[in-house]
């Protein structure tokens, strides 16, 4: 998940999930209570992750024909070169190593596809979590775990409310270690394949995400932003003001981007939540859901806090619908977004605007809301692509 950890920060949160979808696996989510000492047992583990990373990184840029197998090769070269790095299980050294190969491959992939920017690797400098795979650690009872590499970080009681007992240990295919505002987690992704079908409707839906609604459907129905949003965002600039004021490297600026970065963490909980139950309404009520295929590589933070929270939102929903999608047997699907708020959804002419301008008119006769013509042609795309990419 290093890819966007730069460029989104803590806007984005996976914590406190029911259950999340991710690379096929589900992830269940404990915060641990660890000692002073075990937490900075933690954190040299993570900076340990991160300095192979890097390293593999930087293989990769200066021998020609680095490829996944001499990442991994390398591995074992600097266990054997740097004594921190030989402390740390063999396999979350190897699972660092596959960090850097996917970020180098997601690089190919999308120079391949002719995605710009291609996203040039980076070297990590605030890395914030270690993950282990099958070994270096053990669960002791449901609620206990014990990291058994040289790192030092010991036993680290679970809490929450997940049942560990039920789950068989070969499911268990990755434990990670994560540092946040508030504290330290432990992730567990297991291996499950648990897809329900869910009743075909025969419907299908086009979305189209804004600043003034959450989003609005090809039926003209518009979903309004969450009323939590507004006042976290004054409360979010707020305490940014608070940061601001202070000294730089006092320990009042210190606490101070503390409680923002905690107050960060707390509303994109929030959303997450809110993100999630209207995805999985969607989902259900359609059989095809339609989108704007925004690229997360064009989220950047900016001084207009509001859309900087509405692109995180929008990223978050359209993790979700995916995630949905791929559970109940449904269909997600992205489209590009050129034009679609410009062309006339009835007849197809190209009717410029501005942002400012709300209403589509055109010489057909359509009037209708600007954002229901965006979505209304988005489904239209969207069905096009499908057929297309059904008919191959
Ligand atoms: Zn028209």
């Amino acid at each position: 998940m290093s890819w966007f950890d730069g460029i989104l920060g803590p806007f984005l949160c996976y914590g406190l999930l029911i259950a999340l979808f991710y690379q096929q696996m589900y992830v269940c989510e404990f915060k641990v209570r660890a000692s002073a000492g075990q937490r900075q047992a933690i954190d040299e583990a993570i900076r340990t992750a991160q300095f192979i990373r890097n390293k593999c990184l930087r293989l990769w840029m200066d021998v020609r024909g680095t490829g996944k197998a001499e990442m991994s090769a390398y591995c074992a070269v600097l266990a054997a070169e740097f004594s921190f790095a030989k402390t740390l299980n063999s396999m979350a050294r190897q699972a660092s190593a596959e960090r850097a190969w996917a970020a180098v491959s997601r690089f190919y992939g999308n120079c391949k596809q002719g995605v710009r920017p291609a996203g040039y690797p980076k070297f990590k400098k605030d890395a914030r979590s270690v993950e282990y795979k099958t070994t270096g650690w053990k669960l002791l009872d449901p609620k206990r775990i014990q990291f058994t590499d040289g790192k030092g970080i010991g036993r680290l009681k679970l809490m929450g409310a997940w049942d560990l007992a039920q789950v068989p240990k070969e499911l268990i295919k990755r434990v990670r270690l994560i540092r946040r505002a508030d504290g330290y987690y432990c992730q567990f992704l297991l291996g499950i394949e648990y897809r329900p079908e869910a009743p075909k409707t025969g419907a299908a839906i086009g979305l189209d995400v804004g600043l003034e609604s959450f989003y609005t459907d090809s039926s003209g129905h518009k979903e309004p932003n969450p009323r939590f949003l507004r006042g976290d965002e004054k409360r979010l600039k707020s305490l940014q003001r608070r940061v601001s004021r202070k000294q730089k490297g006092s320990s009042n600026r210190r606490k101070a981007k503390q409680r923002l970065a905690r107050q960060h963490l707390k509303i994109s909980r929030k959303r997450e939540e809110h993100a999630k139950r209207l995805a999985r309404c969607v989902v259900l009520s359609n059989d095809l859901v339609f989108y704007e295929n925004l690229q997360v590589r064009n989220l950047i933070w900016n001084h207009c806090l509001a859309k900087s929270i509405a692109d995180a939102s929008w990223y978050q929903f359209r993790r979700w619908l995916e995630y949905f999608a791929w559970k109940f047997g449904k269909v997600a699907w992205p489209v590009n977004p050129a034009y679609t708020s410009q062309d006339c959804f009835n007849c197809g002419n190209r009717v410029v605007k501005t942002l400012s301008t709300r209403t589509h008119r055109c010489s057909c006769g359509t009037v209708i809301d600007r954002d229901e013509n965006a979505a209304l042609n988005i489904l239209r795309l969207g069905i096009e692509q499908y057929r297309g990419a059904l008919g191959n």
